[in-house]
């Protein structure tokens, strides 16, 4: 393919509060997926060094960082959101040109993090500790939260604005000083939301932003020695190798990973609202959610009126490119993924599984120019097959017949994945039953397997995560250390282990 650089700009690292070059003064190109032969941004390619100078700019920042009151780190990120606010249209443009995903579904990603600016700011209000009662006579206990110190974060490219602020905002709240990664096919959002951020006023070497592959940049970050905490969102197998990386030095770490997310549609469900979210939830930006509906489980009374109202809405789903706001199924975000998402529906067919609906790429007009698959739906297939447990992260959807509820159940809990799951019925027993019985972080009752809320936590259960939730109050836990605090004002030596019979050493 030819390669044409269309307004192709030069991007720089931030560091200590200047934009600078990688230490190797080498780079990489970003590309529009909607058109693969735009070049729309050269960045610096950054490694070890790049992240010791990171280091050495956030080490002394985090000193005056973190005795700030949380009220006035709050008040800057509050700033940050309604300068986002003002802008998200500019942004949103940014976003959808190397995401690929449409001006619309940008705007939503550009909201995400307005939300968590305004939710967040307002937690510095409520950074709260614990009083406790003690077991001894004269004595106060109580607990108070602290910053960790330096925050390294690693995010992904399909929500890159949502991630970066979900991740950034409470860090910095609680009193860290942030390294971000940018994911290497959407650093120029990155790059928008630091000088976003610099222009609310946050001091130099607070946030700092690098550029660069996962195993040169993103390593780099996870074994240096003075981060004392990685928050990384991306794949299973990533977050595997992150976590070893981390325990290896003893830092804290939080895993938001991959999901094999499912819909059970129950013999009394809405179908028509339920082939709606399905065909929503599985084929939007081309399923590459981290939630998306990747299963569908149908009741064997219902399945063959419910297949029929999914196969008629997913025949009208239009695929495009991001520049066209009527687009239902972007590209893939690379060749990479193409490949990867093609090899898992021809294995699916070698190993029995049956096409009935897309099946492959797109060709042909705006098709040439990115990396397209058609919305594709596979029956006939176990709970064993590589298809139903790994995570394709494109348009591809399996179905499955269940006989009955407990038998849905086992197949959504047949995953190894346990990010999001949807039930679709109208009895309040059975709803409430699949909140105690689906193995899963978040559960929905008849919505589609995506649709978080930034005041909620999020996060999932088995491969789709580990460590902390990420948003709501439980975003606070993840970032801020817990510190015990006893006052005794008795005057004399107490111990708490002879309590019962009321000796004193
Ligand atoms: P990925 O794991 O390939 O990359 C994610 C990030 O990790 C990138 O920034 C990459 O540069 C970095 N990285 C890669 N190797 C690294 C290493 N050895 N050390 C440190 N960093 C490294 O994932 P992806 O393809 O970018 O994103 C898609 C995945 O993200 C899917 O699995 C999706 O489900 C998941 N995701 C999860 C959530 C969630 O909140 N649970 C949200 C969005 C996406």
């Amino acid at each position: 393919m030819l390669v044409k650089e269309v307004m192709t700009d030069y991007f720089k690292n931030y560091i200590n509060g200047k934009w600078v070059d990688s230490v190797s003064g080498e780079t990489f190109n970003s590309i529009n997926p909607s058109d693969v032969t735009e070049i729309i941004g050269i960045f610096p390619r950054s490694g070890k060094h790049d992240v010791d100078l990171a280091v050495k700019s956030a080490l002394p920042a985090f000193v005056e960082w973190k005795i700030m009151s949380p009220v006035e780190r709050g008040n800057i990120i509050l700033k940050a959101g309604r300068i986002m606010e003002e802008r998200k249209h500019e942004l949103a443009s940014v976003i959808s040109r190397e995401n690929g995903k449409t001006i619309k579904s940008a705007l939503g990603d550009v909201q995400s993090g307005i939300d968590m600016a305004s939710f967040i700011a307002g937690e510095g209000r409520r950074w709260y500790g614990k009083t406790s009662h003690s077991a001894l006579k004269k004595r106060f206990a109580m607990t108070k939260r602290y910053p960790i110190g330096v925050v390294g974060i690693i995010t992904s490219w399909n929500f890159p604005m949502a991630i970066a602020c979900w991740k950034t905002f409470p860090a910095l709240l609680c009193g860290n000083t942030v390294i971000l990664k940018s994911e290497e096919n959407t650093p120029e959002t990155a790059v928008y939301f630091i000088k976003i951020l610099e222009e609310a006023g946050l001091p130099a070497g607070v946030v700092n932003l690098i550029h660069g592959p996962g195993p040169e940049a993103g390593e780099a970050l996870v074994l240096h020695p003075d981060i004392s905490m990685i928050s990384f969102t991306g794949s299973s197998s990533t977050g595997k190798t992150i976590g070893r990386n981390c325990a290896g030095r003893l830092a804290k770490v939080s895993l938001e990973l991959g999901g094999k997310n499912a819909v059970i549609v129950m013999d009394d469900a809405d179908l028509d609202l339920a082939a709606d979210s399905v065909a929503c939830g599985a084929f939007s930006l081309s399923g590459q959610r981290c939630t998306a509906t990747s299963r569908v489980i149908i009741h064997d009374s219902v399945y063959d009126s419910f297949m029929e109202k999914l196969l008629e809405r997913v025949g009208k789903l239009k695929a495009g490119p991001g520049t066209d706001d009527t687009s239902d199924v972007t590209p893939l975000i690379s060749r990479r993924q193409l490949d990867r998402v093609l090899g898992y529906i021809e294995r699916a067919q070698k190993a029995g599984g049956k096409i009935i609906a897309g099946g492959g790429q797109l060709s042909g007009g705006v098709y040439d120019k990115g990396y397209y698959i058609s919305p594709t739906i596979i029956s006939d297939v176990s709970t064993e097959m590589e298809i139903s447990r790994d995570e394709v992260f494109g348009p591809v959807l399996v179905v499955f017949r269940a006989g009955s509820y407990e038998d849905a159940v086992k197949i959504h809990n047949a995953s190894p994945y346990g990010l999001s799951a949807s039930l679709f019925t109208k009895d309040v027993n059975k709803s409430f039953s699949f909140f105690d019985d689906a193995e899963a972080g978040v559960c929905y009752i008849n919505a589609p397997t995506f649709g978080s809320e930034p005041h909620l936590p999020f996060g999932g259960v088995k491969s789709s995560g580990i460590g902390y939730r990420e948003s709501g109050w439980a975003a606070i836990e993840a970032f801020s250390e817990v510190k015990t605090l006893y006052v005794d004002y008795s005057a004399k030596i107490q111990n708490v282990q002879f309590v019962e019979d009321k000796k004193e050493i």
